[in-house]
């Protein structure tokens, strides 16, 4: 089954509401095999409904709107459908009694107001979609093609309610044949460019993706791979999405460090308790995120010792002994007092692993030599050590997050013994 997704509301077009319903139902579908071929956001206006929505019919015959069933003049979505479908619209007794019942029962007095009643008004030969979680009821109208739309509310919440209890029953009820699904599973990598990694995998002749969808999702932590196998039925497309899954990871060698939502702060904690090593950090530019990261993770009190936020260059020296003369030489952002900070902080905590980071997050501070974005990265590993400059790309907030993620990619991969 495929089906088109149109979300309505001229705040989605104004970019102040992010379309969280067409994800979240993208999602819910595709766990229960159904296809979104196609999702449209659309303003308020009902020529703008009514065209966005016949398209989707015309290539899908089967669509779901979210927003525009309120009470308020720029609630227009039914209308808008019902003129598309041919219908004129009637006010349906039950929805005005639900309506009245949930007026006394907010313990409200007076009349209803009239415009509220406007959500009683229902599309000739529409199917009611009862709303347990708010005014607005949902709407199904189908016409004699059997072409379909599922009208939903707009609130998130409601929304969510009405599709699990009206809305997935229906569709589950319309679909043919053996049950299928829509699943992925995720490779997380980092320390290696997409290109790099998409060169490593073409290369790899005997990959068999067996139909699978293989996307690159690049983002701070790393290049995340999504297998995604589509329309299968579940104990096959799990069984070809770990096949490939496990190929995949061989392929990336050292550079994967899980899979799923696996976080690396947790894997880097787990291996430096499996080698009995403790560590401490020092940071500049990164104020303490990479120690966030290590203590954000439950239990991890037993390897995480502590860290050193040095962000002037007098604490440098005071509390790590970074030398003036390596600061003088080579600067505060350089791989030699890089590798200075992480002996300090390893000496100065007791640990066997210290790991620095000193750069310029910007967006000020850059200079030819060493521009917004430059970071020094280092880890000392029982008196060795490693170090490395390496250019990030983003704004303050994303070179803080990759330098702190590439920390402890050089922690990872030193005691793998790959760094
Ligand atoms: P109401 O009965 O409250 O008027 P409605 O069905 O008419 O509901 P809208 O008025 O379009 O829906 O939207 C109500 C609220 O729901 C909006 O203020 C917005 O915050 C939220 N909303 C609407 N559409 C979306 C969407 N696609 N994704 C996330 N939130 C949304």
């Amino acid at each position: 089954m495929q089906i088109e997704i149109v979300t309505i509301g001229d705040e989605l077009l104004l970019g102040f509401t992010i379309d969280t319903n067409g994800a979240y139902l993208a999602r819910e579908l595709a766990k229960h095999g159904i296809t979104v071929a196609r999702r449209t956001s659309v303003g308020d206006g009902a020529e703008d409904i009514a065209h966005a929505v016949g398209e989707s019919l015309e290539r899908t015959g089967a669509v779901i709107t979210t927003g525009g069933l309120g009470p308020t003049s720029d609630d227009l979505t039914k209308p808008s459908i019902a003129h598309l479908f041919g219908r004129a619209m009637y006010e349906d007794a039950d929805v005005v009694a639900s309506l009245h019942r949930r007026w006394k029962a907010l313990g409200r007095t007076g009349e209803i107001p009239r415009s509220n009643l406007q959500q009683a008004l229902i599309p000739v030969g529409a199917e009611i979609l009862v709303n347990a979680h708010g005014t607005a009821p949902g709407i199904w109208l189908a016409d004699e093609r059997g072409r379909w739309v599922a009208m939903l509310p707009g609130v998130p919440r409601e929304m969510r309610g009405l599709f699990a209890d009206e809305l997935l029953p229906r569709l589950r009820g319309r679909m043919d044949g053996p049950a299928t699904v829509v699943r992925s599973s995720t490779i997380r990598t980092t320390g290696i460019a997409e290109s790099a990694l998409s060169d490593r995998i073409r290369a790899l002749s005997a990959l068999d993706l067996e139909g699978l969808g293989l996307a690159y999702l690049p983002g701070w932590e790393g290049v995340d791979l999504r297998l995604t196998a589509r329309g299968l039925p579940p104990d096959t497309a799990d069984a070809r999405l770990a096949r490939v899954a496990a190929q995949l990871q061989v392929t990336a060698g050292e550079y994967t460090y899980g899979t799923g939502d696996a976080d690396l702060a947790a894997g880097v904690l787990a291996a430096l308790r499996a080698a009995g090593q403790r560590i401490a950090v020092a940071e500049s530019c990164t104020g303490g995120l990479l120690g966030a990261r290590l203590t954000a993770v439950p239990g991890s009190s037993d390897v995480m010792l502590g860290g050193i936020i040095a962000y002037h260059n007098d604490v440098k020296m005071s509390a790590l002994g970074v030398r003036a003369e390596t600061l003088a030489a080579h600067g505060a952002v350089s791989e030699a007092t890089a590798l200075e900070m992480a002996r300090g902080a390893r000496r100065a905590l007791g640990a066997s692993v210290g790991v620095s980071i000193t750069g310029i997050a910007g967006p000020d501070g850059g200079t030819p030599e060493k521009p917004v974005g430059t970071v020094c990265i280092a880890c000392d590993m029982d008196g060795a050590s490693k170090s490395f400059r390496a250019m990030m790309i983003g704004d303050r907030g994303e070179v803080r997050q990759r330098s702190a993620q590439s920390a402890l990619s050089l922690v990872r991969r030193m005691l793998l013994g790959t760094a």
